[in-house]
């Protein structure tokens, strides 16, 4: 990294580079693929960054635990030392865990804003002092923590946002199937929402992916398992993060649509793919067998893609780019 900071500060120094005004970041992105890593949080939150710059997704360290969850008893561990949580309770972030699995954060990206992607950003983006940019439900919540608005970016899908050091482009997506295509919550988190919430306070409040485009990558993300095919045509990411769940086999040909829409990506990494109820210490063995399965679809469908499995809290070097 220090080789790419030293030009474009000298650049910026010179003056033939613009430096950040009161205006926002003006800097242009370094030339060419830089070193970027990619750490997955568990369930679908990531930690990018290319060394200077800190991007979060859906972080979700708090990894709360619960009775029941929709209906549905949970199977607990036998020595689990976490609190136990019903549905009604109200949930509060783990801001230990937090402080300790993300020591750093420039931006906060949300998908959604269900607890298992919003309830740890708030928290992050004040104690960071990052900039947290999702749909109207995600920054009312985030309002509610206490982020201030000048750290708050509202979007809905469509925008294609610069930032100096990436850009984003917004897409417009949905969220998973849920209770066999009966899930449906068009609810937004109004304004003057209070916390803390319980796990139905957490509403969806629509779903989003992303493209980032960062470190001389395009990187596409998601945070569930469904997405809006017609969104996609004519990105060809160089990373994608696909959401994979057992919910997945209620869409139509999932990932077969998927692939060949953003024309076989080079490199695919899972995410959602972990039960979320479980310890981060306790193996994911089911979990693991499917991504066998979803490593081996993924390949049937494009043999060149490089699929790979992150481990919790492992930075994962991404692979330089090919050109496409
Ligand atoms: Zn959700």
């Amino acid at each position: 990294m220090q080789l790419l900071l030293r030009p474009l500060t000298l650049l910026v120094a010179m003056g033939t580079l613009p430096a950040l005004g009161k205006d926002g970041p003006k800097t242009a992105p370094p030339e060419g693929p830089s070193r970027v890593t990619l750490t997955y949080l568990g369930t679908a939150g990531w930690i990018l960054s290319d060394g200077r710059v800190t991007i979060v997704i859906d972080p979700y360290v708090s990894r709360l635990r619960f009775s029941e969850v929709l209906g549905r008893k949970l199977e607990q561990v036998p020595g689990d030392q976490r609190a136990l949580h019903s549905e009604t309770d109200p949930l509060k972030p783990d801001e230990a865990a937090i402080d300790r699995r993300i020591p750093k954060a420039d931006y906060v990206l949300i998908h959604h804003s269900h607890s298992d992607h919003l309830l740890d950003a708030p928290y992050l983006a004040k104690k960071r002092g990052a900039q947290l940019i999702g749909h109207e439900s995600a920054t009312n919540i985030a309002r509610a923590g206490g982020v201030p608005d000048s750290q708050l970016i509202t979007v809905r899908g469509g925008e294609d946002y610069e930032f100096g050091s990436f850009s984003l482009r917004v897409i417009p997506s949905l969220h998973s199937t849920l209770s066999q295509k009966h899930y449906h919550d068009s609810r937004i988190a109004p304004r003057d929402i209070k916390l803390p919430l319980n796990l139905d306070g957490y509403l969806e409040g629509g779903s989003l992916a992303y493209l980032i485009r960062f470190g001389g990558r395009k990187i596409l993300t998601f945070g569930s398992m469904n997405y809006i095919e017609r969104e996609l045509e004519g990105l060809r990411p160089d990373v994608v993060l696909v959401g994979t769940n057992r919910s997945q086999v209620e869409n139509h040909d999932y990932l077969g649509r998927l692939i060949r829409v953003l024309e076989r990506p080079p490199v695919v990494l899972p995410t959602h793919w972990d039960d979320l109820w479980l310890p981060f210490e306790t193996p994911q063995t089911e979990a693991l067998k499917r991504l066998e399965t979803f490593r081996k679809e993924v390949h049937a469908l494009s043999p060149e893609t490089q699929v790979i499995i992150p481990r919790y809290f492992e930075p994962l070097e991404l692979p330089p780019v090919k050109p496409r």
